[in-house]
């Protein structure tokens, strides 16, 4: 499937090409990939990255606020042949089973996208001066790469976050030493550009009719993010087949 790059959460903004294509895994596929993918969230997610590389070599060239929209776009599409969802959760107000169908095209939105930031920034940590550009995959991968193998941070929105500030591989250390101990407004500083450049989906509102009923605030909010954890185990609850797929003799 074509996913036009203004689809994208930049909005397509500094891209030289129009779209990418992006396929729904196979049966055999989706064996392999459970057989594979690595429990360890960090490996998981450059799993993730490399199924994704084989349906587009631009992979390399989007954002990583891109990347991660369309890791879930793949698995939507694998789940799923008409791009919406089903899904069920629990309220965590009162338990009660909340089934919803989201459509991709009207549920999933992004924050709004201000050309200002995409052209990146410059920013004062620890005492120093760094220029901030909005990470594409392949600049992401080298620093991934290191955390990768050394395994020296393992939290995946902090290896982000030093992958954002440019100038790593010349002053890794010293990025990273800024990065980790911040304190005060650098706290602020980074939180906020984690924000602009990689948090850009909005969470989906459902509504819980138990606590409607019950006259309690009924809007539960689900993060995108959270619904891809399993995604795979939704296939047939998602495609069910009807009666003229199997013809029992
Ligand atoms: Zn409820």
């Amino acid at each position: 499937m074509e996913i036009l790059t203004s689809q994208l959460p930049s909005g397509g903004y500094g891209y030289d090409f129009p779209s990418l294509t992006i396929k729904p895994l196979t049966f055999m596929e989706i064996c392999g990939y459970n057989e594979n993918v690595p429990s360890e969230p960090l490996a998981k997610y450059m799993y993730d990255i490399k199924v994704l590389m084989r349906d587009d070599p631009h992979i390399l060239d989007v954002y990583v606020m891109d990347l991660d929209f369309l890791i879930f776009y793949k698995k939507l599409i694998t789940v799923s042949g008409d791009l919406t969802y089903s899904l069920s959760i629990n309220c965590p107000k009162c338990g009660n089973k909340i089934d919803a169908k989201i459509d991709i095209s009207k549920d999933i939105h992004f924050s709004q996208i201000d050309q200002a930031i995409m052209d990146g920034a410059v920013i004062n940590l620890n005492g120093h001066k760094y220029d901030v550009n909005v990470p594409r995959v392949r600049d992401f991968l080298k620093v991934f790469d290191i955390y990768l193998r050394y395994k020296k941070v393992s939290d995946i929105k902090m290896i982000k976050t030093i992958a954002m500030i440019s100038g790593f591989d010349t002053e890794a250390n010293q990025i990273e030493k800024d990065v980790l101990g911040a304190t005060h407004e650098d706290i602020t500083l980074l939180l906020a550009l984690r924000e602009l450049y990689y948090e850009r989906l909005e969470p989906i509102n459902l509504i819980c009719d138990k606590c409607k009923e019950d006259g309690r605030e009924a809007s539960v909010a689900v993060s995108v993010e959270s619904l891809t954890v399993d995604f795979f185990r939704d296939v047939c609850k998602n495609c069910p087949i009807d009666g003229t797929k199997i013809l029992f003799k």
